[in-house]
């Protein structure tokens, strides 16, 4: 399932850059945006609702959408995919995960130096003062109060329209600028900034990897499309990457 010559270019890759897209949290239990909304919020369209303008027009709704995923996310676990990104770290000289999710199951995993592009749904920030607010006041409003100076709290991620974090993107465009090699998981490459960034890592020679059930717009131009799930692809890439490279002698 996964070719030699894969692990080839891997083995010669001194810094390869892991993407991930909530495809990777799927197995998990954790919706993409792409499935089908249910319940409650099946009359929904993600796009309408993770906006400034919505969150400005209704917070108590676009609150309760961020509850309701905060639960869903408590209540899941790292799939295979997320300890196989993990234990990946320990086999380049250097590995930047970057991650569109902003579940933290990588870290939950075991990942560390995640970049994540996106934010995290379970931090939440002040929408005057811009702080962090930790930990999040509960049952006090939907959405709660800065405890500070009283403004509505707000999840600490970025909405469609909003600029990514000055230092995530940064870091991202420094490890796509160096990189080897980049894996990209789970995500449609649909969602700019983030889509690019393959293929700018992709223009200066790094060889790109991709690994989805589906193909996307960034398949015809990847080196290596590996088509299932992460959840079965990666613990597999990560068994024939952890094998003793073969030397002439050997037979
Ligand atoms: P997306 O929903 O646009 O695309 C998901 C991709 O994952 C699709 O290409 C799909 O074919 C693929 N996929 C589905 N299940 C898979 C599996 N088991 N293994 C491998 N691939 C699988 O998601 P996106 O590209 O990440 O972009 C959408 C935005 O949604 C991002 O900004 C992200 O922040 C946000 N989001 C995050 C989460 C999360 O944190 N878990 C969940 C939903 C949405």
């Amino acid at each position: 399932m996964i070719p030699g010559t894969l692990i080839d270019t891997l083995r010669t890759s001194a810094h390869a850059v892991i993407l991930t897209g909530s495809g990777t949290s799927a197995e998990s239990g954790v919706p993409t945006f792409r499935d089908a909304q249910t319940g409650l919020w099946s009359q929904y369209r993600p796009e309408e609702l993770a906006t400034p303008e919505a969150f400005e027009s209704d917070p108590g709704l676009v609150w309760d959408w961020y509850q309701s995923r905060r639960k869903v996310i408590a209540a899941a676990e790292p799939n295979a995919g997320h300890y196989a990104i993990a234990a990946l770290e320990q086999l380049f000289p250097k590995l930047t995960l970057i991650t569109q999710n902003v579940d933290g199951l990588h870290q939950r995993a075991g990942s560390r130096n995640v970049i994540e592009f996106h934010g995290n749904i379970n931090r939440s920030r002040c929408t005057v003062e811009r702080v962090i607010v930790e930990p999040r006041p509960e049952d006090d409003g939907s959405p709660p109060a800065c405890p500070n100076c009283g403004a509505p709290l707000r999840p600490d991620v970025v909405w469609f329209g909003e600029d990514i974090p000055h230092e995530a993107l940064s870091a991202a465009n420094s490890a796509v600028n160096h990189c080897d090699a980049i894996f990209v998981i789970g995500t449609s490459a649909l969602v700019q900034p983030a889509a690019d960034l393959p293929f700018k890592a992709c223009a200066r020679g790094a060889k790109v990897i991709e690994i989805n059930t589906d193909a996307t717009p960034l398949s015809a131009s990847a080196h290596f499309v590996l088509q299932g799930t992460s959840g079965r692809i990666l613990p597999a890439l990560l068994e024939a990457f952890s094998q003793p490279a073969q030397t002439p002698g050997d037979s």
